[in-house]
């Protein structure tokens, strides 16, 4: 069974996602860490996103392997390099959302994802997931939450990587981000029609997991 976890940033996609999955015995999948994964690869290696060919042999070199136990932190590993929290700063943040626009980086990650689920009980996240990559999924959610918890919320994740920024611009990068995702013309952040809808501005970890499950288990 693939249940999807689609919203935009700093809505507790991630945690929730590994709370349910370890909660309903299921693997979980974080596809925007794959979007980051290539990013950084990008830029270590001077990558020009404007050129289709540069792009087109990077990702043919790439060797990625991703890794999402659900007692232990998740692991990226570039080549033999752990970069699990290397994607998660602000150079690799500030470039993901162009990156994550390009159609052949998309149908790379797009592959892999469907892989790597390849018809096993999965909680898989991310933008697209019940409207592209898995749209016939038995269960959609999508996450949302007001701007400042969500400003909050990614200043606790950048503070864990060692970036300490301030909430105004963490807030004024998210609102940047959702611009450019939501309105890329591949498989943009959208709501799938049939995805139930959780506002988590109120809501502790905890109880939107419950939410979540709840709803699956029909309690
Ligand atoms: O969820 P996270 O903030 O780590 O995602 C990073 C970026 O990856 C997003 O801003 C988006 O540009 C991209 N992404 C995507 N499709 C997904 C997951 C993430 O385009 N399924």
């Amino acid at each position: 069974m693939v249940i999807t976890i689609d919203g935009p940033a700093g809505v507790g996609k991630t945690t929730t996602a590994k709370k349910l999955a370890k909660k309903l015995e299921f693997r979980y999948l974080d596809t925007g860490a794959m979007y980051r994964a290539i990013t950084y690869f990008f830029i270590k290696n001077n990558v020009d996103i404007n050129s289709e060919e540069m792009v087109a042999n990077f990702l043919d070199l790439l060797e990625l392997e991703v890794d999402f136990p659900i007692d232990n932190q998740t692991k990226i590993v570039l080549g033999n390099k752990n970069i699990s929290d290397d994607i998660r700063k602000k150079e690799v943040t500030d470039n993901v959302s162009k990156v994550s626009a390009l159609e052949k980086v998309r149908e790379k990650t797009v592959r892999l994802q469907k892989k790597i689920v390849n018809n096993n009980d999965f909680v898989v996240e991310g933008r697209d997931i019940g409207t592209v990559v898995f749209p016939n999924a038995e269960y959609k959610f999508f996450l949302t939450a007001d701007y400042d918890v969500r400003a909050k919320r990614r200043s606790k994740d950048f503070s864990k990587v060692d970036e300490n920024l301030q909430i105004d611009d963490i807030k004024k990068d998210l609102i940047e981000r959702d611009e450019i995702d939501s309105n890329r013309t591949l498989s943009p952040l959208k709501r799938a029609e049939d995805a139930i809808v959780i506002d988590t501005s109120n809501c502790t970890i905890d109880e939107q997991v419950d939410k979540i499950y709840n709803y699956i288990k029909k309690v």
